[in-house]
């Protein structure tokens, strides 16, 4: 059946390269002092790659006492690029947004998401986050509020939107930043804002690779029955901390906030998915109860998707992607990278659906849609 207009557009990112030229921009100044900064920050990220030095992959879980270890180098970048700052364009309207991230260089990727009570073609996130510094050229994914996604959620049918919004955290990225950040609201403990993550004892493949695949899989099974999602991240070579990825899930308000990972233990016959959810601290009270609903669902799902061995539930107060959360979470660790037979499994295409239809089949479940 066909989708509805609202479902189609969700799920369709356009493509907005814009030919910026004097004549036809009508930004004049402003375009010039852009510009100005642009190359400014262009020149200002050039330098900082280059002091950019090795850095430490320890995972989030891991630092926080977990009993994963996952100690592989992360990919060192190719100095030869030169790098540009990601301009701040949240709250922006999107056509402001646009013209500014033309003009500094980048490609724009429009995410649709229903408006809510935001304004009307406001940004609410963009990847990669300001600050982060990427090439020349690179996307710039930018989820704004579509005010027609809300009029038309009133005529929902098969595989219409639902209205619901899930975000999709992949998580790591090729690049750890082990700069901290407060491990929840108004702490002064600190944690890594973002680990290298695990790699496969026989593959290499990189964790942050393999939870992109994975949560594209899920995200699109989801939006198949008419989920509207949101990804914290659309490509690897970004710089979004654990506070940042769950306050994207606060912003678009998401029924839930979905984080896919993989596991590393020093121990290589360890195997076996666990399903962790916050509990045990006064930030994720609000959402303990839900989280652990949710967590139990896609659990038993995905264990049942995969036949992979029941690690079961971990409770954590010590999760910063949690404690930041306002919105229902779980951390789905699918497998071992450190154990050879699961790591090979995980690379797997076939391995990778039957873990998406699990996870997407539990999530699905918690929002009462099957
Ligand atoms: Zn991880």
């Amino acid at each position: 059946m066909a989708r509805s207009r609202v479902a189609r557009r969700s799920t369709k990112r356009e493509r907005t390269k814009k030919n910026v030229t004097w004549l036809t921009v009508a930004i004049g100044a402003v375009a010039v002092v852009a510009l100005g900064a642009a190359i400014a920050v262009a020149a200002a990220g050039v330098k900082s790659a280059a002091v950019d030095g090795s850095t430490v992959d320890i995972s989030e879980e891991i630092l926080a006492g977990g009993n994963s270890e996952d100690l592989a180098p992360t990919a060192v970048p190719d100095a030869a690029t030169a790098l540009i700052e990601v301009p701040d364009v949240c709250g922006m309207q999107l056509e402001e947004a646009e013209t500014l991230l033309a003009v500094a260089g980048f490609s724009v990727l429009r995410v649709s998401t229903p408006a809510g009570d935001a304004v009307p073609g406001t940004v609410l996130t963009q990847d990669p986050q300001a600050g982060s510094k990427i090439g020349a050229g690179s996307d710039v994914s930018l989820v704004y509020a579509d005010p027609e996604g809300v009029e038309e959620q009133a005529s929902t049918g098969t595989n219409a939107s639902t209205g619901l919004v899930v975000c999709i955290d992949p998580g790591h990225q090729s690049q750890a930043n082990l700069d901290p950040e407060p491990i929840g609201p108004g702490s002064n403990e600190m944690k890594p804002k973002v680990t290298g993550g695990a790699t496969g004892a026989v593959t290499k493949q990189h964790e942050y690779q393999l939870a992109f695949a994975i949560s594209l899989k899920i995200k699109e099974r989801l939006e198949a029955k008419g989920v509207n999602v949101v990804m914290t991240r659309v490509s690897d070579a970004v710089d979004i901390s654990n506070r940042q990825r769950a306050e994207a899930a606060n912003k678009v308000n998401a029924a839930l906030f979905v984080r896919v990972h993989a596991d590393g233990s020093t121990n290589g016959d360890i195997k076996g998915i666990s399903t962790l959810y916050p509990s045990g601290n006064s930030w994720v009270a609000p959402i303990e109860a839900r989280s652990l609903r949710a967590a139990k669902l896609v659990q038993a799902a995905v264990v049942n998707a995969t036949k992979a061995q029941d690690r079961g539930l971990s409770a954590r107060g010590d999760i910063a992607g949690f404690n930041w959360s306002k919105v229902p979470a779980v951390l789905v660790e699918t497998g071992f990278l450190s154990n050879p037979v699961e790591d090979k499994l995980l690379a797997t295409d076939e391995y990778q659906d039957k873990l998406a239809d699990g996870i997407a089949g539990g999530i699905l479940t918690y929002l009462g849609l099957q």
